[in-house]
């Protein structure tokens, strides 16, 4: 139950350990073109974007969009809301742009007026921030970001490694420009896949960059690879992942077995469930407003008198939990995830706080666990 890597189905486990395909492989050709499109659904991305599958971690997705929009001496505007955004900010400083960071205390985000000040202040030609920021809990108003990057002539950015396919994100409707993700958060695959779709005006800007991203990342290079498969074509680059692409297909037809909307209903209902179990322990989330608190993820403070011995309790009780992870506060929270596959069993989620009640048990906060279990009730 860590925010990632996430359980996986079944079928999708099934699919991933099949011997591995050759890249131009026909019936790998289909399903890489196939998945390509599918990517589209689930961003609900314009026809005319650019999905991008590369072999690699959610950091390389950061580093591929960093690297083909954004050139040397750039302004960029960076909402900075935990861990993942320092990453963010990190890379683009290394890339040689000039960051203007707008920020918030751990657990908050940064009001709107504040970011639309520095997008106009800086003259930036992105804005960048993180959907919901894994180290806290924290989901950023992504659909204003995009109208106030669109509104000021800036491209959006936004990692959604930890939101993707589970949190509300309507890439055409909100006009967003690049939306990131691995295959190891609710897209429900293995570690192991770099996902990224690109608005058609975040796909020109390569072309208009002084300094050249690394060939590896390149989507110059990679972008007829793509249009090949979307066209049902052999191509080779570099070898792709074909063992996951494999398996993102399956991953994706399960996510687009129901529409967009119920399945982002589905993780906000159980996030809803959650919080209700939570609250009955006496827990607080560290979000420190409701709007700002993740449905992929719930990051609880340590109760009075608890610490991040609670860890290993729950552990003990048959849930496998996450520390903190945001230096600054990192001793004084813990954090369950709940996205993808897991919201299909019910068994677990009720483990988890059954795990959790009596992990605080053992460490003298003791509360009613049956009220907990059965605030996730009834089914989800
Ligand atoms: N951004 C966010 C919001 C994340 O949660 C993570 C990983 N937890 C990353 C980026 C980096 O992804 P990876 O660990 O796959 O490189």
């Amino acid at each position: 139950m860590i925010p990632g890597p996430i359980e996986i189905s079944a079928a999708v486990a099934a699919a991933a350990a099949e011997p591995p395909r050759s890249h131009v492989a026909p019936d790998l050709i289909e399903r890489f073109g196939a998945a390509l499109a599918a990517m589209r659904k689930v961003w609900l991305a314009a026809d005319d974007s650019v999905p991008v599958i590369l072999a690699g971690s959610g950091t390389l997705a950061m580093e591929f969009a960093v690297q083909n929009l954004v050139d040397r001496g750039d302004a960029v505007v960076l909402v900075n809301t935990g861990y993942f955004s320092d990453r963010m900010a990190e890379m683009l400083r290394r890339r040689g742009a000039d960051v203007t960071e707008v920020g918030a205390e751990p657990g908050d985000a940064p009001g709107m007026p504040q970011v639309a000040a520095a997008l106009k202040k800086s003259g930036a030609r992105a804005l960048f921030a993180t959907h919901v920021d894994t180290s806290t809990g924290v989901r950023t108003d992504a659909q204003t970001l995009c109208a106030l990057a669109r509104e000021h002539g800036a491209l959006s950015v936004l990692d959604g490694v930890c939101a993707t396919a589970a949190e509300r994100f309507e890439m055409k409707e909100w006009g967003a420009d690049a939306y990131l993700t691995a295959s190891q958060k609710a897209i429900g695959l293995p570690p192991g896949l770099a996902l990224c779709v690109l608005s058609a005006r975040a796909a020109q800007r390569r072309r208009s960059l002084r300094e050249m991203p690394p060939l590896s990342l390149d989507l110059d290079q990679w972008a007829p690879i793509l249009r090949a498969y979307e066209e049902r074509k052999p191509a080779y680059f570099a070898t792709p992942a074909t063992s996951l692409v494999w398996a993102l297909g399956v991953g994706l037809d399960e996510i687009l077995a129901q529409s967009m909307d119920a399945r982002f209903a589905q993780h906000e209902r159980c996030a809803r469930a959650l919080r209700r179990a939570w609250a009955a322990l006496g827990l607080e989330g560290l979000p420190r407003r409701p709007e700002l608190t993740a449905n992929t993820l719930s990051a609880l403070r340590f109760p009075a008198g608890v610490g991040p011995e609670l860890v290993p309790a729950i552990k003990k009780h048959g849930a496998i939990v996450a520390g903190g992870l945001h230096p600054a506060i990192k001793a004084t929270y813990f954090r369950v995830g709940h996205m993808g596959d897991v919201l299909n069993r019910q068994n677990d989620l009720e483990r988890t706080v059954r795990a959790v009640a009596r992990g605080l048990a053992d460490c003298g906060w003791k509360r009613d666990e049956s009220a907990a279990v059965a605030a996730l009730r009834p089914r989800l």
